[in-house]
C-alpha cells in the first residue's frame, strides 16, 4: 500500500467528497477578484465532475488538480464584468474563458459541432458559493500531473489517496466519456470508408489514389486512438 499521508489533491475534495443535491439547479460562479469579479450563471446541475491533472484546466493555488464538470453550453450565461474575459488559447479544441485580472477561468467551451463534447461546457464550480452541485466522480488525465512537475516518485501516494477519496484514477477519461468518444468516431469512420469505396469503384483517377492516406494496419487503433483524444483536447489532455 502506497503512503497517501499528507497527500493533497484539491481543497474540493482533500477532506472527503461532498454529495451532490438531486433537486439543485445550479448558481453563479464568481472569479477571485475582489473588485468587479467576473459573475456567470450556470443554470443547471452539473454531469461528470471530475478532478483533471492536465496542464489546461485551471487549477486554485497550490493545487495539483483541477476540479471539472460539464453543462449545457445553454445554461451558461454571463451576468457581470463580461468584458474582463478573454480566451486563453483561441487554437485550443476548448475555448477556456479566464478573467483577464486574477486568472481564473470561468467557462470552457467548444466550437466546433464535429467534436464528440459540442454543447457542454467546461465549469468549476468551487467557484459558486452554493452547495449541491454533483460531486466529483472520477480522476482524469493522472499521469499528466507529472508534466505540470510532480516528481514521478509520488505517483503511487497520489493514485492511492485518489481510490481512498473513491475517485477512480485514469490516465485519460473516465470509461463513460472514451465510450462516448468512441461512438462518435465510430459514426464518423462509418461515413468515411463508404465515401472512399464510392471514390474506388469510379473510373481509375491515378492522382487520387497516391494522394489519399495508405490503410492502417490492424495494431495501430490505439495510437490513431490517441492522436484523435490530442486532436480533440489539445496535447493529449485538456
Ligand atoms: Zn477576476
Ligand atoms: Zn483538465
Amino acid at each position: 500500500m502506497a503512503n497517501t499521508e499528507g497527500v493533497l489533491i484539491h481543497p474540493a475534495v482533500d477532506n472527503g467528497i461532498r454529495q451532490g443535491s438531486p433537486d439543485f439547479s445550479g448558481g453563479v460562479l464568481s472569479c477571485h477578484c475582489t473588485d468587479k469579479p467576473v459573475k456567470i450563471r450556470v443554470g443547471a446541475q452539473t454531469a461528470h465532475n471530475h478532478v483533471c491533472g492536465c496542464t489546461k484546466c485551471w487549477k486554485p493555488e497550490g493545487a495539483i488538480f483541477s476540479q471539472v464538470a460539464v453543462v449545457s453550453r445553454d445554461a451558461v450565461e454571463v451576468l457581470e464584468n463580461g468584458d474582463k474575459l478573454e480566451i486563453v488559447d483561441t487554437q485550443a479544441p476548448i475555448q477556456r474563458y479566464r478573467c483577464r485580472d486574477c486568472g481564473v477561468h470561468m467557462y470552457g467551451r467548444i466550437e466546433n459541432q464535429d467534436h464528440p463534447f459540442y454543447g457542454l461546457d467546461f465549469v468549476h464550480t468551487e467557484l459558486s458559493g452554493e452547495q449541491g452541485w454533483s460531486a466529483p466522480e472520477f480522476a482524469a488525465f493522472v499521469s499528466s500531473v507529472i508534466e505540470s512537475g510532480v516528481d514521478p516518485s509520488r505517483m503511487d501516494g497520489i493514485r492511492g489517496r485518489l481510490r481512498e477519496l473513491g475517485l477512480h484514477p485514469y490516465d485519460t477519461l473516465s470509461p463513460p466519456l472514451m465510450d462516448a468518444i468512441a461512438t462518435h468516431v465510430a459514426k464518423q469512420s462509418a461515413s468515411a470508408p463508404a465515401a472512399a469505396s464510392q471514390n474506388a469503384s469510379a473510373a481509375p483517377q491515378q492522382e487520387t489514389v497516391t494522394s489519399s492516406p495508405p490503410p492502417q494496419p490492424a495494431g495501430q487503433g490505439e495510437s490513431l486512438f490517441g492522436r484523435l483524444l490530442s486532436r480533440l483536447f489539445g496535447g493529449g489532455q485538456r
